[in-house]
């Protein structure tokens, strides 16, 4: 018997909410709580109707530890998943300390004020969560998540060594829209917007933003989508990937971009309307960033109507019995099969999955651990195997083709 609480009724929360509930010989009480009552009671009646099974609902400001801390006395559940967004991390991590609970994410924390992506202030929990028992899994989501474990994975089976990894993120999907973004849009902006940065002979090197005429691409020939224009990015799941990965000289990040979305984007930056300070309009304060949101499609919405694929990724180069080897291992996911399954598009799906086997792995105590973790710190196997088993199957192929230097 485990009793969960999910926190965020959004595109990636609907998924969790399914997947669990497909689970519910190991997930026996799932709550799902958010901010608006009645995306959860959306989410509530289609499960009930879906797969026949019966979740609860509450309404909470995840900004405020206080009503957090009431929420989960009254729930008491053994594990919290945090799938509503990053400004939540902490203020949920310090509830989860306070009731004795178990905490779960998939995007590291951010604060409201600056587009700054680091696990400094979550790895600065360790001690707490340690203290009380507690486990804190961080990245669990694909990219950081599944990418994390596809190197774990690899550092465990398929070399003695590892010197350089690429994670490539494809997503070669039409949503029919002419702007739209997968995920929470203000989340998506402020990270695809910012300055790039990747990791070569133990520094960070900064490289322009995706939206520059400067910024650094090539073309990669994906699996299933062909050769699509590649962008370096920074992501988070580099800066714990660096200190997990024994031996490790260059890590790289890379995402597709079609022209339609790049060009929007620069006109929307040109105009100020991807700024997240506060401006004067008609007598009130406004962030231009969070007024775009609301007019762009809810992800959520996107499924419907998506056809293509996701294809995401790790090339690994290194060496095994003293032999040079370059590996890809990769996941390609459907948008439509998506849909038919959990009402929801791939990026969403590819979110939520890995989410809801973290959540397996700790209530069933093959990941027990006191204290904050991320994924490719804790044994890969049965993680892999759940992939197989839940939608998300995976390939390991030899690489013979030249990466950028
Ligand atoms: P959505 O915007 O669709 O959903 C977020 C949900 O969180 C909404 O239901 C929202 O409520 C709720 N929420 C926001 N603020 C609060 C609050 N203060 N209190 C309670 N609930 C709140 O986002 P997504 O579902 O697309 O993304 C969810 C998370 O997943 C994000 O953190 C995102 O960064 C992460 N992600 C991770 C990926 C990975 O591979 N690791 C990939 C994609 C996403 P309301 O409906 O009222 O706005």
């Amino acid at each position: 018997m485990s009793r969960i609480l999910i926190i965020g009724a959004g595109g990636v929360g609907n998924v969790v909410v399914k997947k669990c509930a497909m689970h519910s010989e190991v997930f026996t009480d799932i709550w799902l709580a958010s901010r608006t009552l009645s995306k959860c009671e959306d989410v509530r009646l289609e499960v009930e109707q879906l797969l026949g099974v019966k979740i609860k609902t509450a309404q909470v400001d995840a900004d405020v530890v206080a009503e957090l801390v009431a929420l989960l006395q009254k729930v008491q559940p053994e594990l919290v998943i945090n799938v509503a967004l990053p400004y939540q991390d902490l203020t949920i991590m310090d509830a989860c300390l306070l009731c004795g609970v178990n905490y779960l994410d998939t995007a590291n924390y951010e604060p409201e004020d600056s587009a700054h992506f680091e696990y400094s202030w979550q790895w600065a929990y360790q001690e707490k969560f340690k203290e009380k028992g507690l486990m804190a899994l961080l990245g669990c989501g694909f990219d950081p998540g599944v990418t994390n474990i596809f190197c774990s994975y690899a550092q465990k089976h398929l070399f003695d060594t590892i010197e350089s990894i690429d994670i490539l993120d494809c997503n070669a999907g039409d949503h029919g829209h002419p702007f739209a973004t997968n995920f929470n849009p203000e989340i998506n902006i402020r990270e695809v917007t910012q300055v790039v940065r990747h990791w070569r002979d133990g520094q960070w090197i900064e490289t322009p933003p995706i939206l520059e005429d400067d910024c650094v691409h090539f073309s990669f020939d994906y699996p299933v989508a062909g050769p699509k224009e590649s962008y370096l990015l920074y992501h988070e799941e580099m800066e714990s990937l660096v200190k997990h990965i024994n031996g490790l000289k260059r890590i790289r990040f890379w995402m597709t971009f079609g022209q339609p979305y790049l060009t929007h984007l620069k006109v929307l930056e040109n105009v100020g309307m991807t700024r997240i300070d506060e401006v004067e309009f008609e007598g009130q304060k406004i962030i231009p960033i969070r007024f775009l949101k609301a007019l762009l499609p809810d992800p959520g919405s996107l499924g419907s109507n998506y056809s293509g694929k996701t294809v995401i990724g790790c090339i690994l180069k290194g060496k095994k019995d003293g032999k040079e080897l370059q590996k890809y291992i990769y996941n390609v996911c459907d948008h439509a099969e998506a849909f038919k399954e959990v009402q929801s598009q791939a990026v969403s799906y590819t979110t939520g999955v890995p989410a809801m086997i973290g959540a397996m792995m700790m209530v069933k105590g093959v990941w027990k651990q006191e204290g904050v973790y991320n994924v490719e710190q804790l044994d890969p196997d049965l993680f892999m195997e759940e992939l197989m088993n839940n939608g998300l199957p995976w390939l390991v192929t030899d690489y013979t083709g030249k990466l950028p230097e």
